[in-house]
């Protein structure tokens, strides 16, 4: 034993659960159901469409669209605001999944991670036969576009650290580094919600979009304030939910990290940016099969509803 080192198992969802609410820009109901996946397999977005189940693995190269939100998708379906429902995955250390998605998107919630969060919980989760695979970060890496970055660092473990900067009275200047694990995810990120500006909500509803935010999925602010009759869950509530979209983007790597994420004022685009690069790295060899799940659309029982 000794000089082996220890290994993690990997994990999954010791059985299903669902979450169900509303989308944020249909306004419409919809559902989103957290499956046990087989090892080495990663997380799936998985939807039916006229009788047909088709599914998209959540990899770098499946990101369609990085504005305002991370959409993944393949030609069959995308699914956008994927990063709260993944971080939840990523701080439970999940790294097999299916998300069976009824509806025509995600559920959003309160806008944060905290009802996914919670659905996991009460799931729970197994420990599987097969070693973790993890991507280790040897060299930093730097991302730069103007004066946003995005950077990552070798540590032995997981971090990210987040600045970012906005020209408004009730946000500002924020920085904060967390070691991400269950326990400071639980304590410091999973209730931070998604925020925008009455402004741009005016507009996004104009367009068609945006037609089920309201004061219970987001922390809406006008030009100087926040509007929300509750206030903030925390007083730098804003950083804190850019930590957990970026630990959601990070699953796109299809592994888990160990490395240090530094950004600056960054955002769903340099983000998967510096995946794709991570990705690149000669030490980053893609740990898990590219399989999809396979299955035979005339059964009835999908092969992924294990026991
Ligand atoms: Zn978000």
């Amino acid at each position: 034993m000794a000089g082996r080192g220890f290994m993690f198992l990997q994990r999954t969802l010791k059985r299903s659960s669902t979450v169900a609410g509303i989308g944020l820009h249909t306004g419409k109901p919809c559902q989103l159901t957290f499956r046990p996946a087989p090892t080495d397999i990663g997380v799936h977005l998985i939807k039916k469409i006229a009788g047909t189940t088709h599914s998209v693995k959540v990899y770098a190269n499946n990101v369609k669209a990085t504005t305002n939100a991370t959409t993944i998708g393949n030609t069959e379906f995308s699914v956008s605001t994927v990063e709260h429902c993944l971080s939840t995955l990523a701080a439970l250390r999940i790294d097999n999944a299916f998300i069976e998605i009824d509806g025509p998107e995600l559920p959003i919630l309160d806008g944060s991670s905290l009802p996914f969060f919670h659905a996991i919980q009460e799931a729970g989760v197994i420990e599987q036969d097969q070693p973790r695979k993890y991507i280790y970060i040897k060299d930093s890496i730097k991302i730069e576009e103007g004066d946003k970055s995005a950077a990552v660092y070798p540590y032995n473990g997981l971090r990210i650290q987040c600045t970012i900067d906005f020209q408004h009275k009730s946000i500002g200047c924020q920085s904060l580094d967390v070691d991400i694990n269950e326990v400071s995810f639980a304590r410091e990120i999973v209730g931070a919600r998604t925020f925008g500006f009455l402004k741009d909500v005016e507009k996004l509803h104009s367009m068609g979009l945006a037609l089920g935010g309201s004061f219970d999925n987001a922390v809406v602010l006008d030009h100087e304030k926040v509007l929300n009759k509750e206030g903030l869950r925390f007083h730098d509530e804003f950083v804190r939910h850019k930590i957990l979209d970026a630990l959601g983007d990070i699953v796109t790597l299809g592994a888990p990290l160990m490395g240090h994420l530094v950004l600056y004022k960054a955002g769903h685009d340099l983000l998967n940016r510096l995946v794709r690069k991570i990705l690149q790295l000669p030490e980053a060899t893609i740990p898990f099969e590219m399989a999809e799940p396979s299955y035979r659309e005339d059964e009835d029982r999908l092969p992924w509803q294990m026991i």
